[in-house]
């Protein structure tokens, strides 16, 4: 099969979070599997261009039609550690991907309305058939509505699209005036309620729900957070949408890739270890304390890696450094938020705590400190307020470092407590859970946490031993994505 990813992100090339992480992944488990996949980015300034290899031009002049004109684009080619890779560079003054950022700009709907476009523009000019294109958050909402309204006229009428939320919080609410840049014109047919209208603003269309409505097929990255999605206020608005494409919507868990993310094989850590060998761990910790200035101690480490959104639940992250701290443990963070009142409240917090042994914070983003964090750490705390899927807590397990969660979206279908999970035998719990989202919960469950590693090292080291014994690897959701490609080239 030929699959087209259309994405803006792309680990390690252009990542801000798991959605990188997951079309990487994906991308390899499909090729392993015998089909041909081709990822479609935009070329940012800011990319890790040291991550892609033979960068060269695939096609000079791509004219993507843009209001009443066109915007010329080249289209680069490059590999990213083996997948294939085309970058869309548009040459106008709106220089839309040139900005040092990937988002967090005032036209992020325009920027992404004419990736979708001129992704779209590029498969027709190309000569590309993809049998399905896969389409990843509202920034790619547009392309299915392109397609069965534009393009399925054009020379792409036999596409079928597969569109995946990572996350609900961000949509793509906007005016009209992307209708009139796309050509799509005809406001009054796209503000009609059942296609691109806003469930909750009559004056706005809503990119992620013209994705839903136009996609033949439509994933969220867990299970659990499918039900949530469609049934609590995690929909963000969109559960109405949901039940009534219910027949097409479902939750697939996301794998990990085992070759970026595997301490037997891991490039960036000073000590490979596995199951046989876990005690070559805690010379990553001891790496780890020296580098961060943390004391060597007898005591366990534990970590926060990942966005600081309000979606992580930071104030309980706060919260986890300084109970944790008063009661007997170190503490590790690394994180980077682009909201100016959280980033302040993380460097008053890390000021304040300048001359603490026991803790370190580190405010930014960091893919290499991040590697040597998951192994060096004895436990990774994740308290998300919700959480789609959430990766951490997969390369944890696999790092045998003990996990600790709140017990929503895919946590709470990763993760089961070593106490309280009656219904997995003792040697299928792999850490620690707890429900509301408040200071008592992380208190308790913490504190469970850090008496078994002091008490009961034997049995820490089991739940360390159960969680690197899982498999979250892309083997099982490769298998289930296929058959969701099958499903919707064959159904017509
Ligand atoms: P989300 O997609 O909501 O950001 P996930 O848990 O799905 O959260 O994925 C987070 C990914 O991003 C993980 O691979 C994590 O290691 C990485 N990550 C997040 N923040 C940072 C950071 N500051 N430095 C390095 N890696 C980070």
């Amino acid at each position: 099969m030929f699959i087209a990813m259309v994405t803006p992100e792309c680990a390690p090339v252009a990542k801000v979070g798991g959605l990188g992480d997951v079309v990487f992944g994906l991308t390899r488990e499909l090729e392993i599997r015998g089909n041909s996949v081709e990822i479609i980015l935009p070329k940012y300034d800011c990319m890790r261009y040291d991550h892609i290899w033979g960068l060269q031009k695939d096609m000079e002049d791509l004219w993507v039609p843009w209001y009443g004109g066109a915007i010329h684009c080249s289209v680069w080619f490059g590999f990213v550690h083996g997948r294939k890779c085309f970058f869309i560079e548009p040459h106008s003054k709106d220089n839309f991907f040139n900005r040092g950022v990937y988002y967090g700009c005032n036209d992020d709907v325009m920027r992404y309305a004419f990736f979708s476009k001129a992704s779209l523009e590029f498969l027709l000019k190309s000569g590309k058939r993809p049998d399905v294109i896969h389409c990843h958050d509202w920034q790619t909402g547009l392309v299915p509505v392109m397609l069965y309204e534009m393009y399925k006229h054009g020379g792409l009428a036999n596409q079928r699209v597969c569109y995946t939320i990572h996350n609900f919080m961000h949509q793509g609410v906007t005016g009209a005036d992307v209708l009139w840049a796309t050509g799509l014109g005809r406001p009054d047919y796209y503000f009609h309620y059942d296609r691109l209208r806003d469930n909750f603003n009559a004056s706005a269309i809503n990119l992620m729900k013209g994705g839903i409505v136009y996609s033949n097929f439509v994933t969220t990255v867990s299970p659990k957070h499918a039900w949530e999605a469609r049934f609590t206020d995690q929909g963000c608005g969109l559960g109405h949408t949901l039940h009534t494409h219910a027949g097409k919507f479902g939750g697939i868990l996301n794998g990990l890739d085992y070759e970026m993310w595997n301490p037997a094989i891991d490039k960036l850590i000073p000590s490979n270890y596995d199951i046989a060998t876990i005690d070559k761990k805690f010379a990553n910790k001891d790496a780890l304390r020296n580098r961060l200035w943390i004391r060597q101690d007898y005591s366990p480490l534990i970590a926060y890696v990942g966005r600081l959104d309000s979606q992580k639940g930071v104030d309980l992250v706060r919260h986890a450094i300084y109970y944790s701290i008063n009661n007997g443990a170190q503490f590790v963070l690394l994180g980077s938020s682009p909201d100016p009142a959280i980033n302040r409240m993380f460097w008053q917090v890390k000021h304040h705590l300048n001359d603490n042994q026991d803790c370190h914070l580190e405010l930014g983003y960091n893919e290499e400190l991040a590697h040597l964090i998951y192994a060096g750490a004895d436990m990774i705390i994740v308290p998300s307020n919700f959480e789609p899927c959430g990766l951490t807590q997969l390369i944890g397990l696999k790092y045998g470092t003990v996990p600790i969660v709140r017990a929503v979206g895919g946590l709470a279908d990763t993760i089961f407590d070593k106490d309280f999970a009656h219904d997995k035998p003792l040697n299928e719990r792999n850490g620690f859970v707890f429900h509301q989202a408040d200071f008592k919960a992380v208190e308790y469950t913490l504190g469970r946490a850090i008496r078994l590693w002091y008490d009961y090292p034997d049995h820490f080291r089991n739940l360390m031993i159960n969680g690197m014994n899982y498999d979250f690897s892309w083997n099982y959701p490769g298998q289930h994505y296929l058959g969701v490609y099958e499903y919707i080239r064959h159904k017509g």
